[in-house]
């Protein structure tokens, strides 16, 4: 395995909006290959198609849901739940936070958003709280506050500290990116991709993510490898993506795929 350190510039402070852009970026290209066997296709390029027949660029409920909570914490000025599950219940009920419409809802969501609570069972450990979390790190929100955001939707202690990880994680990144990639590289870096599993258990996606992060040496690199696990592919990219944007900070995201990114300016609006 390679120790040397990735092409990162260190002149710019990372935040938010590095997150935000690489989440929305691994999104999109994620979205065609949503549900398809690992090794039935190679994604190379943000394309157009899949199950939900949407044009290239297209992002999907992961990157919807961050910026309804970017929205929200630039609305009110910290984590609020009710105001956060307000903005959930407009994307899903009126396609807020969308470039054309809500056109995937998880099932543990569509379930909480529709009761008023969060689900706790064992089962509701999908990814949906842990692929919409990002903007936590760049606030001032406590570990608990991280639960009571997951818990809008995803109230299993798995899916709390799952958040919780990654909102640590993202921090890191932001203090020190070339230590954490190291550190990534060095753990994930004997790991076989045959072991690396990217179902939408939300341990199995941050995981994968993980790996994609410490495997690779860019943002591009590590996107299009979570994007190439299958199964959850957008998801996991958007994770992935999310990380890789605070390491590597969003200039480096390939400028064709920013060009053909759509709804910029819906993202754009509600970043804080
Ligand atoms: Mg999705």
């Amino acid at each position: 395995m390679s120790r040397l350190t990735p092409p990162i510039d260190l002149t710019t402070a990372r935040g938010l909006a590095d997150a935000v852009w690489g989440e929305a970026v691994g999104d999109a290209l994620g979205v065609p290959f949503e549900g398809l066997a690992r090794d039935s296709f190679t994604c190379t390029d943000m394309v157009d198609g899949g199950r939900h027949q949407r044009p290239a660029g297209t992002w999907s409920d992961d990157t919807a849901m961050t910026i309804a909570t970017c929205d929200s914490i630039k609305t009110c000025g910290r984590a609020d739940i009710y105001d956060l599950r307000l903005r959930f219940e407009s994307w899903m009920l009126t396609g807020a936070y969308t470039v054309d419409g809500c056109f995937s809802v998880g099932r543990t969501t569509r379930a909480a958003l529709t009761s008023g609570h969060g689900l706790r069972g064992e089962w509701d450990n999908g990814n949906g709280s842990l692929m919409r979390i990002c903007p936590l790190a760049f606030c001032d929100a406590s570990d608990d506050d991280v639960r009571d955001v997951s818990g809008v939707t995803h109230a299993h202690h798995v899916s709390y500290e799952t958040c919780v990880d990654f909102v640590h994680l993202l921090r890191e990144a932001a203090r020190d990116p070339v230590a954490l990639w190291e550190r990534l590289a060095l753990e994930q870096g004997g790991r076989p991709r045959r072991r690396v599993r990217s179902t939408g258990f939300v341990r199995d996606t941050f995981d994968a993510a993980l790996w994609s992060v410490g495997t690779t040496r860019s943002y591009r690199e590590c996107v299009l490898a979570a994007v190439n696990l299958g199964d959850d592919s957008d998801s996991t990219a958007a994770v992935a993506g999310a990380l890789a944007g605070v390491i590597y900070g969003a200039a480096t995201i390939p400028a064709a795929w920013m060009d053909r990114l759509r709804g910029k300016g819906t993202i754009e609006e509600c970043l804080f």
